[in-house]
This record gives structure tokens, C-alpha cells and sequence, in this order.
């Protein structure tokens, strides 16, 4: 974010709060404009990331085509609909064709797919098709549990609910046997 856009975005903030009815002079509220743009900033800096470009450049020889699974990846994420967090693990799993991929890349891939503001089910699918371009594996699978606050503070107020959302390509979509052989492993 350029330095003009984060000013932008610290005077929008001090309006925010004074259509809010705050008193935007009182002493603990004098930095939160700053503050505000500042997470904000970090939040949504995925999109500054070229992660696909990351992805491609951190293939390795695939020495097999045995199952990789990397499970329970903590993230957290900005709901593009209320602007409230979700946040939870990430579940992936592939069969390598010609390559495999660096663990440390996953992470990153997981992290700037989820730094920006976002949707659960788009997040699944981005993390896949990123993947999907990158390693052309045989088979992958992307399970993502996640709580959101927009569900658990408003509306609903549903506390304590978990979405589920799947993205699948490749053998995980023909062969039901190995789909239930990773779900069964994923929640062990
Ligand atoms: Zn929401």
C-alpha cells in the first residue's frame, strides 16, 4: 500500500468511527485511525505476492508417486463480505506426477492466498488451482476448516460452527477409494 492510500485510508477510518458516534478526539482513540490502516495494510498483503510465480520456481524431482500430505495448516483471513476474520486449518494432500513442491512453499502459498480479503470457498479453490498450475500433480485435495466471526458475532450468532469446503482435481475426483483413504488419515 503506497504511503498516499494509507493516508487516504486513515482519514476514511476517522470518519468511520465519527459516523459511529465516537468522540474521535478522545485520548485512546487518537491512534487508531493509523492503527486500523496499518493492520489492514498487513492483512491484505497477499495481493502483493507473487505467489504463483513462488510456486513454479520451488519444484523439485518427485522421487515417488506416494500420497504428500501436509495437514492442519493454521491460517486466518478477512471475510470479503463483513470484513470480520475467519480463520482455521488447511488440509492438503496431492499425488505427484513429475514434481513435488517445497513444504516451506505450501505454507507460503496458504499464507498469501489468505492474507487479502477473501471468501472460504474462493480461497479453496485458489490454493488448488495455484497448486494445480504449478505441480500438474496426478491427484490433489484441499480441505479448509475455518470458523468466522461474521457467523459467530452477527447475524446468526452461531458460535462455535465450522464450514468445511473441499476443492478436488485429478484422481481425487475418479478414485473414491483413495479419496476416503486421505479423509480417513486427514482425521486421525
Ligand atoms: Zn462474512
Amino acid at each position: 500500500m503506497t504511503k498516499n492510500s494509507k493516508n487516504q485510508l486513515e482519514t476514511l477510518i476517522r470518519q468511520a468511527l465519527n459516523c459511529l458516534g465516537e468522540d474521535i478526539n478522545r485520548p485512546s482513540l487518537k491512534e487508531t485511525p493509523k492503527r486500523v490502516a496499518q493492520a489492514l495494510a498487513e492483512l491484505t498483503k497477499g495481493n502483493q505476492i507473487p505467489i504463483a510465480e513462488i510456486a513454479k520456481n520451488s519444484l523439485l524431482p518427485a522421487p515417488s508417486q506416494e500420497l504428500v500430505i501436509l495437514k492442519a495448516t493454521q491460517f486466518h483471513s478477512l471475510c470479503e463480505h463483513h470484513l470480520l476474520p475467519f480463520f482455521g486449518s488447511v488440509d492438503i494432500a496431492y499425488v505427484p506426477h513429475k514434481n513435488i513442491i517445497g513444504l516451506g512453499t505450501l505454507g507460503q502459498i496458504i499464507d498469501a492466498c489468505s492474507q487479502k480479503l477473501q471468501l472460504q470457498e474462493n480461497l479453496t479453490e485458489e490454493i488448488t488451482n495455484i497448486l494445480h498450475t504449478a505441480l500438474k500433480p496426478k491427484g490433489l485435495m484441499i480441505v479448509i476448516k475455518a470458523q468466522h466471526f461474521c457467523i459467530e458475532m452477527r447475524g446468526l450468532k452461531k458460535q462455535g460452527s465450522i464450514t468445511i469446503t473441499r476443492s478436488t482435481r485429478g484422481s481425487f475426483v475418479t478414485d473414491s477409494s483413495l479419496r476416503q483413504e486421505v479423509t480417513g488419515l486427514l482425521q486421525e
